[in-house]
Parts: C-alpha cells; structure tokens; sequence
C-alpha cells in the first residue's frame, strides 16, 4: 500500500467518491444548512463524512445519523463542529461492516442555543469497492463493471446478461426498471475478499437481490465466455426472482431457487450429470426435504445440491410446465412448508416428488415404478382371481360340513 503509483490511485478513487454525491447538498431545513457534504469511502476499513453546519444561531450539539438503506438499525454519532462549522467523522468500517456496492443515506441533527433540533436532509452514496480500478459498459439498466480484461471482456460480459435474460424470460418475468449491476472480479480470492470486508459468506458467485447486485468471479482467458454464461445468467436470476416474487423471494425453498437459478445457466455444468450419476450409484443424494432452508457448507455435497436441485426442478417444469413452477413458488410464497407446499401445487408432497424424480430421472427402483404403473392391474386381478378362490373355499366347507353331518 505504501507503493507510490497505489497511493495516487487512491487519492484519485476517494476524488471519485467525492465526486459522486450530490453537488447541490446545501440544504436549509429549519435552522441548519449543511453544505459541501462529502464522503470518503476506504473500503472495508474506513468512511469519513465531511460537511459544514451552517446555523443562525450557536449550534450547541451536533450528531451524524446514517444507515444502509435496507437496514433497521441507524447509527447516530456525536461529531465535533470546529468554529466555522465543519464537522468530519471517521467511521470504522473493518468492525461493523456494510455491503459492498449497498448505499448508505446519511444526514445530520443539531440543537441550536436556543434548545430546538433540527434535521437535515437525508443524502445518499454508494458503499462501493473502490480498491479496483473498475471500468463500465452498460444497455438500458444493466451495467457491467469489470477491472481486468479489455473492451471486448465487457462487452462479453453484456451479451452473457442479454443472453440469460432472454432465455429465462420464457419462465421467469424481467423487470428492468430497476437497475442491474454486474461486478466482475477477475479471480475467487478477489471476490472472496470483498465478501468477507462486506461481512458476508463466500458462495460460489454472490447476489444482492434487493440491491439488484450480482458479483462474480471470471478471469480474462479463452474460457471468459463459457464462464460468463453460466455465472452471470445464475446471478441474474436471483435478482428477476426476487423482483418477481418481492419478500416471498425469502420463504423458497434453497433447492427451489437454486435450481431455477441452475437451470437457466446457458452452459450447465457437465459435471453436474456425473456428480448425479455417482451419487445415485453411491446411494448418497441428498433429500430435498433437506435442502429446503439451506445447501450444505462442505464443498462436494453442495456441488451435488446444485446438481441435483438443477435436475428436479427440470423434472418438475417438463411434468408440470412452467405454470406448475408458478404454483410452487406461490405456495411457497404464501407460507406453506417444504413438504406441503408441493403438494398444495403440484398434488404431490415433496418426498414423493423426490422418489418420482429418482425413479425417472436416474432410473432408481424399476421394479417400484413398474409395480405402480401396474397397480390398477393387479388389483383389477385380484378382484378376478379372489372371487372365484372365496366361491372354492365356500364349496369346500359346505362338503366338509355335509361330511361331517353325515357321521
Ligand atoms: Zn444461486
């Protein structure tokens, strides 16, 4: 960090920042005007919010109010105001920690000499990941940010959103109105990084549904394309759904919305089917029961959930079209429980789903499938075969009977 060519990046990133608030912030809001508010962001280590208090009166006492936009909980922060009243405030972002990309409003409460508070407007800025030189192309609402890689890396990256939007547009409604933001970090640990200075687990690829933020991890090589494809689409799944399904986004099922995130993927996964095909060999798949509330932590299994999840919700589309997968999360939506919620839409509970995908998807237990197919004929049998045995039996006490009688 101490390298000279960082240091004037640096410089340049929190002129950056500073440059992306709102210039016109004097605000006069019953007795205070505070002007040339400015923020500068170290991302995970430190936000300075800088402004002047201009009052009538003596200000008395002055506090910094701010919060993630999302979030409940607000911070307030005493500040000391110099004589021509300035104000700055560094806060400790390495120990309680927003999103990366989240925004943050912000605003300030003074009490004057003469015992009233007041309030300024709210101003907002974004918590950005400024450690990367990112650059940025965009089509309508969606913007892909990338820092390693050429022009042609981002424009790529923009065909691999169209692409996946246009082929999840035939199950999946597309909002836009909102706008979409791709980060493309060129490696895992890159990204990895940024999540955990965001104070949020690692997954193989990160969204923020309600922000509209998607991050992944793809490095500038020949492969860029395939893994864009199968990355990006996933990602922007998870934005369309929850703008689809709003706070019933959160009641789904893990397999529900991680298979229909998989399955959008324009270039699945060729391991998934192997992962399958072992696992079902193995006797070792995961009930769906079990991958309601979340995927497994350890590596192999979670790589298996995807898998399998991609698969059974194929299963459930080609069985029940996509107004069956519109049924599953409207029930799942409305608060039914894993099980139930199947069979709230589909008939079927979710276990018995779950041995129908093993049965015709891997093929598992022919001979339970053939007996079920035959069922209606065996009983039909048995109700021939029976009648007649009763009518035997009949005959054969009646004589043993008359035998005895006859003694
Ligand atoms: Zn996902």
């Amino acid at each position: 960090m101490s390298h000279p060519r960082k240091l004037v990046f640096r410089v340049v990133m929190v002129l950056l920042m500073v440059a992306s608030i709102p210039l016109n912030t004097s605000q006069a809001q019953g007795g205070i005007t505070v002007e040339n508010a400015t923020v500068a962001v170290n991302f995970g280590q430190s936000i300075t919010f800088m402004a002047k208090i201009k009052s009538a009166i003596p200000l008395q006492q002055a506090s910094l109010i701010f919060r993630g936009v999302n979030e409940t909980v607000t911070r307030v922060e005493t500040v000391q105001v110099a004589e021509d009243g300035s104000v700055s405030f560094t806060y400790n972002a390495s120990q309680n920690v927003f999103p990366p990309f989240s925004p943050i409003v912000f605003w300030f409460q003074a009490t004057l000499s003469d015992g009233q508070t007041y309030t300024s407007a709210p101003i907002t800025f974004l918590y950005n990941d400024n450690r990367f030189p990112w650059r940025e192309m965009a089509q309508g609402n969606v913007t892909v940010h990338w820092y390693a890689g050429d022009d042609a890396f981002g424009a790529t990256a923009l065909n691999a959103a169209g692409a996946g939007m246009l082929a999840m547009s035939e199950f999946i409604t597309i909002s836009l109105t909102e706008p979409v933001n791709i980060y493309i970090y060129s490696n895992v640990t890159d990204l990895q990084n940024t999540l955990m200075l965001g104070g949020q687990e690692w997954a193989g690829g990160h969204t923020n549904p309600e922000l509209g933020v998607v991050l992944v991890a793809v490095a500038p090589s020949s492969s860029q394309s395939i893994e864009m494809e199968t990355e990006i689409p996933h990602e922007l799944a998870h934005v369309m759904l929850y703008r689809a399904l709003g706070s019933k986004y959160n009641s789904q099922p893990a397999w529900l919305l991680e298979g229909i995130a998989t399955m959008v993927e324009l270039y699945p996964n060729p391991d998934y089917a192997r992962a399958l095909e072992i696992a079902s060999e193995n006797n070792s798949l995961l009930a769906f029961e079990d991958l309601c509330t979340s995927f497994p932590s350890d590596a192999g299994n979670a790589f298996l959930a995807y898998a399998q999840s991609q698969s059974f919700v194929s299963y459930i589309r080609k069985t029940y079209g996509t107004s069956g997968l519109g049924r599953l999360t409207s029930a799942y939506g409305d608060g039914f429980p894993c099980e139930l919620g199947a069979t709230n839409a589909l008939g079927t509970p979710l276990s018995q789903l779950d041995s129908r995908w093993r049965e015709s998807v891997l093929g598992q237990n022919a001979t339970g499938v053939a007996a079920r197919n035959l069922l209606p004929f065996i009983l039909l049998m048995l109700l021939v075969l029976v009648v007649p045995i009763w009518g035997a039996i009949d005959i054969l006490l009646q004589r043993r009977k008359r035998a005895n009688q006859s003694k």
